[in-house]
């Protein structure tokens, strides 16, 4: 399998299930967020875990973060840090930007941006358990 670099800004519950997911297939996360108790908690999940601010540039340019196949913008609640965070992956040109949106407007501004891969994780997962409702002997008792 190939071995990845990917970086998981924002370790809430979002962040933590993609970066300990993406850790345990083996490949490479660091993990990324301002709380220091959420960095401290995700060591033992991750490669890494940093503290640092991602709407300061040179916090990001020092993390190198343009190096990583993968960026995942994880901030949920705070629109502008969000939006502000995947701006500044664009602008320092990393490969693969995928960001968490809140709504259908939060998501055209982060496509507008150039985001990826934009995520809507409750709509996204009604669709997933629809499909599986939908599957053959799903509710055959
Ligand atoms: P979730 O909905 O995934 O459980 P949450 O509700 O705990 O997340 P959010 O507001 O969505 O919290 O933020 C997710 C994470 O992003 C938090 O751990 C928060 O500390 C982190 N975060 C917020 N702002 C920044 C920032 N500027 N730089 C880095 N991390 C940040």
């Amino acid at each position: 399998m190939v071995v990845r670099q990917y970086a998981v800004i924002g370790l809430g519950r979002f962040g933590t299930s993609i970066a300990r997911r993406l850790h345990e297939a083996g490949q490479e996360v660091l993990g990324i967020d301002i709380n220091e108790e959420r960095v401290n908690d995700a060591e033992q999940y991750v490669t890494e875990a940093v503290i640092a601010d991602a709407t300061e540039k040179k916090s990001l340019v020092s993390l190198e973060v343009d190096t990583f196949d993968c960026v995942i913008v994880a901030i949920g609640d705070d629109l502008q840090t969000n939006i502000l965070t995947a701006m500044l992956l664009k602008e320092l040109g990393v490969k693969k930007t995928i960001a968490k949106a809140l709504g259908r407007r939060h998501g055209i501004l982060l496509e507008k941006v150039g985001v990826d891969w934009v995520i809507y994780p409750e709509r996204d997962m009604g669709e997933r358990v629809a499909n599986q409702l939908l599957s053959p002997n799903m509710l055959n008792y």
